[in-house]
C-alpha cells in the first residue's frame, strides 16, 4: 500500500514531475512511448531480468530467502507495469510468494481456491483505523499461534496506492471473513522513487520486511530490506544517469549472502 502522491509515470509533462530528477523513465512496458518528446528516460534501456535501467541493473544482487510465512500479493492491475513497484521485490526474495491481480468483478480463481486450502491461515494486512471491522483485527500473536499449530501463516498484502488499497479491501468479499493484521511500526519510509504524503507511509516491500521481522523471520526481513535498499539506490541513480561505481553496503551484504548461499546449497543439497 502506498500513497496516491506518486510521480508521473512519464506520460505527463515534465513540470508535473519531480523537478530535480525529471520524470520516471517510462511505464516499464515495452510499447513505444506515447508521445515522443517527453519523459526523458522514455528511451532508457531496461534489463529484462529486473526491469531497471541497465545502467544499474539489480540482477547481481538478487538473493532468495526462506520464511515461515508466505506472502500473497493482491496487486492492482496498474501496478504491474510500474517499474517503481516494490511488491515484485518480495517475490524475488521469497520465491514462494504469489502474485494475484485484482479485478473487482473477476476475482482470481486460484486465489479463491487457495483461500480454502486448510494448510494456510491467511491474514489481510491492513490498517486498523476504521471501526466497522475492529472485530477482525488481530496482532502478531495470531501469526505465532498459527505457526505453533503447524499452519502456514499467509500475509495478504494489497499492492496499490492507498486509495486503490482501500477499494480492494472494501470490494473483495472473499477478504471479508479474514483476520486483519495491521502493521504498527515507528519505521519511516526509505522509498525514494515516489513521493509519499507522509514519511510513515511505507511501501509494499517495506511493509513486508517489517511484518517478517515482527513475526520472527528476521533473516528474510534483513535480506528483503537490503534488496529494497539496493533497488532504491540503483533506480534513483539511474534517474540522474549516474552509474554506481561500487556496491552500496546493502548491495555488498547481498553479494556476500549470494556467495554464501551457493556454497551452502552445495553443502546441504536437498534430500
Ligand atoms: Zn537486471
Amino acid at each position: 500500500m502506498r500513497d496516491d502522491a506518486e510521480f508521473s509515470t512519464g506520460t505527463g509533462s515534465m513540470g508535473a514531475c519531480d523537478e530535480a530528477i525529471g520524470c520516471d523513465p517510462g511505464t516499464g512496458q515495452s510499447c513505444p512511448p506515447r508521445r515522443e518528446f517527453k519523459a526523458r528516460g522514455s528511451f532508457v534501456e531496461r534489463c529484462d531480468g529486473c526491469r531497471l535501467p541497465v545502467l544499474n541493473c539489480l540482477c547481481p544482487y538478487r538473493v532468495s530467502a526462506t520464511s515461515d510465512v508466505r506472502v500473497w500479493l493482491l496487486t492492482h492491475p496498474f501496478e504491474h507495469h510500474k517499474p517503481t513497484n516494490t511488491g515484485r521485490l518480495i517475490a524475488d526474495v521469497l520465491p514462494q510468494s504469489e502474485i494475484f491481480t485484482w479485478y473487482r468483478t473477476a476475482p482470481d480463481e486460484r486465489l479463491l481456491q487457495q483461500l480454502t486450502d486448510r494448510r494456510y491461515v491467511p491474514f489481510v494486512v491492513f490498517p486498523d483505523d476504521q471501526p466497522d471491522y475492529q472485530h477482525r483485527v488481530v496482532d502478531e500473536r495470531a501469526v505465532a499461534s498459527a505457526k505453533q499449530d503447524d499452519f502456514i501463516p499467509v500475509f495478504i498484502l494489497i499492492d496499490g496506492t492507498w486509495r486503490q488499497a482501500r477499494r480492494i479491501f472494501r470490494k473483495s468479499p472473499y477478504l471479508d471473513g479474514l483476520p486483519v493484521l495491521p502493521l504498527h511500526t515507528e519505521r519511516l519510509t526509505r522509498y525514494r522513487l515516489r513521493k509519499p504524503a507522509s514519511a510513515s507511509h511505507l511501501c509494499t516491500a517495506e511493509v513486508a520486511a517489517e511484518l517478517l521481522r515482527k513475526t520472527g523471520d528476521v533473516a528474510a526481513a534483513g535480506i528483503l530490506d537490503d534488496y529494497f535498499d539496493a533497488f532504491n539506490d540503483s533506480y534513483a541513480a539511474s534517474r540522474i544517469y549516474h552509474k554506481l561505481e561500487k556496491p552500496t553496503p546493502a548491495m555488498q551484504r547481498l553479494l556476500e549472502r549470494r556467495a554464501f548461499g551457493s556454497q551452502m546449497a552445495r553443502v546441504f543439497s536437498p534430500e
